[in-house]
């Protein structure tokens, strides 16, 4: 078990990158909007709220929340919905998202799809990892999704 929670604090400390373009101010705000995000999550099955808010690069916040169905693998995450949300109201230049769950002491990480939709518009993308307290891990789309697939590969 302890060696376990060792690999795992390993795992994490792999991805922090402590140079923040944000100030503790903004962050707090990020944070604030996907914890308030995470109470509309809907999450029946797993129980697992998520909540996640993006920052665009001119200063709005787009929040976003897991939403399950009952056809389970139709289930979206929370920073997947708040780059829906956000396409969908025009924004397409994040400088980064803060994702909020609540797995006691640890950091929760965006799942590979995710990251994959989050490198579609930034690789420069400031990535911050909330716990239900504030406390916080900054990381970023380079860390999290290295040799990532992005709309440049594709040459178009
Ligand atoms: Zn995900």
């Amino acid at each position: 078990m302890s060696k376990q929670v060792t690999a795992a604090g390993a795992a994490l400390a792999a991805i922090v990158d402590a140079n923040k373009k944000l100030t503790e101010e903004e962050i707090e705000r990020l944070v604030g909007a996907a914890k308030e995000a995470r109470q509309r999550a809907h999450c029946p099955y797993s129980k697992f709220a998520v909540g996640a808010a993006l920052l665009t690069e001119d200063g709005n916040i787009v929040q976003g929340a897991n939403v399950e169905n009952a056809s389970y693998g139709l289930t979206i995450c929370g920073e997947r919905s708040a780059i829906c949300a956000a396409v969908v109201q025009g924004h397409r230049h994040f400088s980064a998202i803060a994702v909020v769950t609540d797995v006691g002491d640890d950091f929760g990480t965006p799942c590979g799809a995710c990251r994959q939709v989050l490198a579609e518009f930034s690789m420069d993308m400031e990535v911050y990892l909330a716990q239900m307290s504030g406390k916080y891990i900054k990381t970023t789309m380079k860390k999290l999704l290295p040799a990532a697939f992005t709309p440049d590969k594709l040459n178009i």
